[in-house]
């Protein structure tokens, strides 16, 4: 499991279980498989329960004697109880793949033994060759001690057989030897008043951790808090028994066994001092080297293969432990914080394209109003070019004044709108006295400087709502709305007697001649514009034959 991940987990561990672990809640029941029938051997466990060390812990234990028909190793790798008092031979089941975790380690040196009554006539451990050996579960110890003395059990033909938990075999000559817990059986046998001999692997050099606490793995990553608060209290427990021992007895006998009497009870407790040595050493403490050592030693005699690992078979009381659960909680947090991450980058990814987007578009409005606005620009452009073209339409280049082709829009529009002002319209045509001679003596330039001239005077004497134009080649019309006989008699006049002042200055000399011009009104002298100008243009003509120089008015 990788580190960060383990992190999270205790986070979400402490989270969720912090306030739960204070809550008062129901007691968990915990199983205890013991090795051996109830004695002194377990007295630490029962001072835990009675003292109340396990009810603070939130469990209510249950202690389960061992019996010849249970291998109480495999009572715990099942399920069926939570722990179990195991010996050194728990290396063994681990070399074999059964995940077994030691928790702790009561007894600092192992009490096992084999004993043989003195008429048996074993006196060493040799003279078991061939006899009768009754042999408790997990005593694998003992074998190593056999093999550390160079008895091969297979061809040393010892016939072993199941312990029945008791001397009667012993005693009764059915066996010729049997193990014991030296803490234990040579009491009863004291008691008895026979001789014996015990045999301890010890004397071999073999000097093995002996009763410890053990769970199964599963159970440690399913309820590590309840493996770490079990053997807390179950340590806690020991120290007490260690130091209560009468107590320990009559509680024993009162409320476990009473298989046992007292004395006999305190005589364990007395042959177990030495081998939990609770002066020196702390309740439960375990040296990693000497589970090396002895792992060793199994290994010399063939017993466990050379590259067995202590992976999780020590517990580690100041290590994290997770249970399963929280890390299958962590991963699915881990993994919805991965989704709504992979959202959140989504979304976002998404909005940067919408904002994207939007700014392209932005910018695309933009250079579409850009492009309108140009547009409009252009058509205003257009439009004012339009403009001028129809304004230089309905002009002429060299005067500046309208052209005769906006005079006949124009004159049958005033006619009609003075026809509904009811007023009358008079209309003045000129023509330039023999304009030709001015060419001719002059040049061309100069009749343009001429016609110009003219135009200038025309453009000062007429005024607001009157309209000139040049007519032709010398010839000028005005029109004047609103305006009778009379006084557009007065205008073409006055406009007369101007030009016929005026001297346009060559190198050949002043160019100088007069002008001609007929006055008509409608609609005096005509009804419709066609008839007017048909009407001025005569009294123009008329002007001409008189002599010249003169405005005439058309005829009634
Ligand atoms: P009248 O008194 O009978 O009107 O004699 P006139 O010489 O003015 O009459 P006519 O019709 O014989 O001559 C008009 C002349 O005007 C002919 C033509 O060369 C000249 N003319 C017409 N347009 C222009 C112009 O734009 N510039 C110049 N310089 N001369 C023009
Ligand atoms: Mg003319
Ligand atoms: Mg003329």
């Amino acid at each position: 499991m990788i580190g960060p991940l383990k992190i999270l987990a205790a986070a979400l561990l402490l989270l969720c279980c912090g306030p739960c672990a204070l809550a008062d809640q129901a007691l968990r029941h915990i199983g205890l498989q013991l090795l051996w029938k109830h004695q002194f051997q377990f007295a630490g466990y029962y001072a835990a329960q009675q003292q109340g060390f396990y009810r603070e812990a939130g469990l209510d234990v249950t202690f389960h004697e061992a019996s010849p028909n249970k291998d109480s190793v495999d009572a715990v790798l099942s399920g069926q109880y939570e722990f179990g008092v195991g010996n050194s031979d728990l290396l063994l089941y681990k070399a074999s793949g059964r995940p077994i975790v030691v928790l702790g380690v009561v007894f600092q040196h192992s009490s096992l033994a084999l004993v043989a009554l003195e008429k048996s006539g074993i006196h060493n451990i040799h003279q078991l060759t061939g006899k009768r050996v009754m042999i408790e579960p997990h005593s694998a110890e003992l074998i190593a001690y056999l093999k550390r003395e160079g008895i091969q059990v297979p061809q040393s033909r010892i016939k072993f057989f199941p312990h029945s938990f008791g001397v009667e075999e012993l005693l009764n000559g059915e066996a010729d030897a049997m193990s014991v817990y030296s803490t234990d059986e040579p009491y009863v046998l004291d008691q008895a008043g026979l001789n014996y001999s015990v045999f301890s692997p010890r004397s071999a050099g073999i000097d093995f951790y002996g009763d410890n606490l053990f769970t199964s793995k599963d159970f440690l990553q399913a309820q590590p808090g309840v493996v770490a608060a079990f053997r807390q209290a179950s340590l806690r427990g020991w120290e007490y028994a260690m130091a209560h021992p009468e107590e320990m007895a009559d509680l024993i006998i009162a409320h476990y066994s009473n298989r046992k009497n007292k004395d006999q009870l305190l005589y364990e407790y007395e042959q177990m001092r030495p081998l939990l040595r609770p002066d020196l050493v702390a309740a439960g403490y375990m040296y990693p080297g000497r589970w090396q050592h002895i792992a060793d030693v199994y290994t010399e005699l063939g017993m466990l293969p050379s590259d067995f690992s202590f992976k999780d078979f020590l517990y580690d009381p100041d290590a994290l432990h997770i249970p399963a659960w929280v890390y299958w909680a962590t991963g699915v947090v881990l993994g919805f914080s991965l989704f709504a991450g992979g959202c959140a980058v989504y979304i976002l990814k998404i909005n940067r394209r919408l904002s994207r987007e939007i700014a392209q578009r932005k910018v695309m409005r933009d250079e579409v109003e850009e492009a309108n606005q140009s547009l409009r620009l252009q058509i205003k452009q257009i439009q004012s070019l339009q403009d001028e073209l129809r304004e230089q339409a309905l002009h002429d280049p060299l005067t500046n004044l309208y052209n005769r082709r906006y005079f006949h829009e124009l004159l049958e529009r005033e006619i009609a709108q003075n026809e509904r002002d009811g007023k009358p319209l008079s209309l003045v045509m000129i023509d330039i006295d023999y304009f030709k001679q001015i060419n001719d003596t002059y040049g061309h330039q100069t009749g343009d400087r001429v016609l110009v001239a003219l135009a200038d005077i025309i453009r000062s004497a007429i005024r607001r709502g009157d309209s000139a134009f040049r007519f032709g080649g010398e010839e000028f019309v005005l029109v004047l709305p609103g305006i009778g006989t009379e006084v557009g008699y007065e205008r073409a006049e006055t406009l007369r007697k101007i030009f016929a002042e005026l001297s346009v200055l060559t190198d050949e000399g002043d160019a100088r001649t007069t002008l001609s011009a007929g006055v008509a009104t409608w609609p005096i002298h005509a009804a419709d514009a066609k008839k007017l100008l048909h009407e001025a243009d005569k009294a123009l003509y008329v002007a001409k034959e008189a002599g010249r120089n003169r405005t005439v008015i058309a005829e009634n």
